[in-house]
């Protein structure tokens, strides 16, 4: 993959060498963590360390650390186990909002199938929850309210700090999927009272299959009057009783490793990326007036942009395959999946985009590796490639032009 420029990290991101390395001597220690020999204490050890890394990257405890498989089996097991308290006799009432990922989104579905209500909060033009709405939409029989920390689709942050303050103040609990931003903006979870968060190692450079859930200790003791953790997965009672399972050692030991690289370098290396955003965002202003910006111009994912171009947004998917023909790999704001053009996304139609611009945007996401040199590159790229797509001027021509993704998709493979 010499010479392709890699700028899809809200995506994953590629392993960092040095996690590889800790990683494999990891590999070469086979114990089992719950055994009681030399063998299983030396993997108990490192899964350890690993725990306390990972816990420091958000200033917890290492208690409060549940390693999962996934960010989306972290979310799973926040939703669902706490609404599998049976302490509580009616369903009750959850809180989340309209631009969640999938992985919340659907346990939600769940969720209201077996008779809990649910409110998507709507958000802004921006993609921001309103912390006042979310106050209006509490009950008295609101158990938990989710919002994510940092949104996959168009990278805006959200006021974390001052929603779960307000589900605090009204007795409910607090998650954050924070799969996103963790690593990249500091969440300090011994000043905001969150009390569950998600994360994910490959959106770090850890290794995809790795994820972990931050439980505040009163909430996993159950001591907190309302509301405790229930597990969703039943075995050996690893990880407190919270996810049964033997542990992936060796994966949990580069999450720590991704972790600590992550937490030792997260304000430069944010700065650097802000740098590199702007840069590219004016670089593309000049070049292409008709590029706009999607999402809060500054409170945002440090590398995170996600762009349109006025007049050719149905021409997003032709886009993104001809950059990837041109070497760089980015990907647009609705998803496109196994040779079929998918729905436009919904994140940007719940900040108020319609079908048409909503399946038009571009995501660019950088990472630790990416160079200023590689977003010059970019910036000689993409004005030919959009300059190339024929200009549609009017809805209709749009139409036609988002009809026709279907088949330029079919001729690119
Ligand atoms: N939540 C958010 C916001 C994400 O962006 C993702 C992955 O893209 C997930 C959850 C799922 O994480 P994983 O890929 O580890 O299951």
């Amino acid at each position: 993959m010499a010479d392709r420029i890699y700028f899809d990290h809200s995506a994953t991101t590629p392993l960092d060498h040095r996690v590889a390395v800790a990683m494999s001597l990891a590999e070469e220690v086979y114990g089992n963590p719950s055994s009681l020999h030399s063998e299983g204490r030396h993997a108990r050890d490192l899964l350890e360390r690993a725990r306390g890394q990972v816990a420091a990257l958000i200033h917890a405890t290492p208690a409060e650390i549940v390693f999962t498989a996934s960010g989306t089996e972290a979310d799973n097991l926040a939703l669902l186990g706490v609404f599998r308290d049976r302490n509580v006799s009616a369903p009750g009432h959850m809180i989340t909002s309209a631009i969640e990922h999938p992985a919340i989104m659907e346990t939600c579905r769940f969720l209201e199938r077996t008779g809990v209500s649910v409110t998507y909060l709507g958000v802004d033009a921006n993609g921001i929850v309103d912390p006042e709405g979310l106050a209006k939409a509490m009950r008295p029989d609101t158990r938990l309210v989710s919002v994510m920390a940092a949104n996959n689709v168009v990278g805006t942050l959200q006021p974390i700090a001052e929603l779960s303050r307000i589900t605090k103040e009204h007795g409910a609990l607090f998650h954050t999927d924070a799969v996103q931003s963790a690593g990249k903006v500091l969440l300090d979870v011994s000043r905001v009272p969150v009390d569950m968060v998600s994360m994910s190692a490959h959106k770090l450079h850890g290794p995809k299959g790795v994820g972990a859930l931050f439980v505040r200790e009163d909430v996993r003791k159950g001591v907190r009057d309302k509301v405790q953790l229930h597990p969703v997965i039943f075995g050996g009672g690893q990880e407190h009783g919270l996810r049964s399972a033997t542990e992936n050692v060796a994966g949990i030991v580069g999450f720590g490793a991704a972790a600590q690289l992550a937490a030792t370098d997260m304000a430069d290396e944010a700065v650097r990326l802000v740098q590199l955003r702007e840069h590219l965002l004016a670089g593309l202003r000049e070049e292409l007036p008709q590029t706009y910006l999607i999402g809060h111009p500054f409170k945002r994912l440090p590398g995170h942009l996600c762009l349109g171009f006025a007049g050719q947004e149905g021409e997003a998917i032709r886009l993104l395959l001809s950059l990837d023909d041109a070497g760089v790999a980015i990907s647009s704001g609705s998803a496109c999946s196994a040779h079929k053009v998918s729905e436009p996304s919904y994140v940007l139609l719940a900040m108020g985009f319609d079908a048409i611009r909503a399946r038009g945007t571009l995501r660019v996401t950088l990472g630790r590796f990416n160079t200023k040199a590689e977003v010059d590159r970019f910036l000689e790229i993409l004005p030919q490639a959009v300059n190339s797509l024929r200009p549609v001027a009017s809805y209709a021509g749009l139409k036609a032009a988002n009809q026709g993704d279907l088949r330029c998709l079919k001729q690119h493979k």
